[in-house]
């Protein structure tokens, strides 16, 4: 029994355009709804990623306490992105930092 092994490639190639391979951005970008078929500008809700959190203990071990720690959160492209549908309010994908 042989099963098609695709593991051995590193880049995984973009044969089938699926909602989930979406590029998000990590700001509103036109999509397609996928629960209600809605096309238009995503709206975005920010988080704050393990990447702010991880700037901002880089930016406290190197002396400046309060001032630019605060920043990551301030830098919308260190957030996660969630992009929600204007006109069902579900979620239709998220943009992570440290994922391009
Ligand atoms: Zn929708």
């Amino acid at each position: 029994m042989e099963i098609p092994d695709d593991k051995g490639k590193s880049t995984p190639e973009n044969s089938t355009i699926d909602t989930k391979k979406i590029r998000w951005s990590h700001k509103p970008q036109i999509m397609t709804c996928k629960h209600c078929d809605y096309k238009g500008l995503s709206k975005c809700e920010y988080d704050s990623g393990f990447i702010a959190w991880l700037m901002c203990g880089a930016c406290i071990m190197v002396g400046c306490v309060f001032c630019c720690c605060l920043c990551p959160f301030c830098i919308e492209g260190l957030k996660i992105c969630h992009h929600i549908c204007p006109h069902c309010n579900k979620l239709v994908g998220s943009h992570h930092p440290g994922k391009l």
